[in-house]
């Protein structure tokens, strides 16, 4: 495994719209492997492989209950609710954003095997889902705040 290049805002990159994935590979296998290391390397719930560089239609989210979860060629199929709360991005440290999310998101994607999952998602979940399946359409939570961005405050060193 490998920590790869995080890709940061302004990047083309991030703006791109990704491609279904067709078949596993061993070489996608090992772009899965990676993007959960550097995922979790830098300390993220959510990971979508745009941001590590590949224009592929796969994200990787672990916000720390249950499952990690891969999800390949993922899809909202039903969303509701409605919340509001501060987000965060890998691809734009240091900063913070209010969005508004659905509260409860159904997902339907394919696992590490290619087989049909279903996920259900609800508060942080539900947002990590909307945040990283975003990313996969050149899509970044900051085109979506209800006030633009402000700087995180860093913890002071003592
Ligand atoms: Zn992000």
């Amino acid at each position: 495994m490998a920590i790869r290049n995080i890709r940061l805002d302004g990047d083309d990159v991030l703006r791109k719209e990704c491609k279904p994935i067709e078949k596993m590979t061993g070489r996608l296998q090992m772009l899965i492997d990676d993007m959960y290391e550097t995922m979790y390397e830098a300390n993220g719930v959510g990971l979508a492989a745009p941001q590590v560089g590949i224009l592929k239609r796969l994200v990787v989210i672990d916000i720390g209950e249950g499952d990690p979860l891969t999800l390949i060629n993922p899809v909202i199929v039903q969303a509701d609710g409605e919340q509001e709360g501060e987000e965060g991005c890998l691809s734009l440290p240091g900063l913070q954003g209010t969005v508004v999310r659905p509260n409860h998101v159904i997902c339907k994607a394919l696992d590490e095997n290619m087989e049909e999952i279903t996920v259900e998602g609800e508060g942080l979940l539900a947002r990590a889902i909307c945040h990283e399946l975003d990313h996969l359409d050149g899509i970044l939570y900051k085109d979506k705040t209800l006030d633009g961005l402000y700087s995180v405050e860093q913890p002071k060193d003592n």
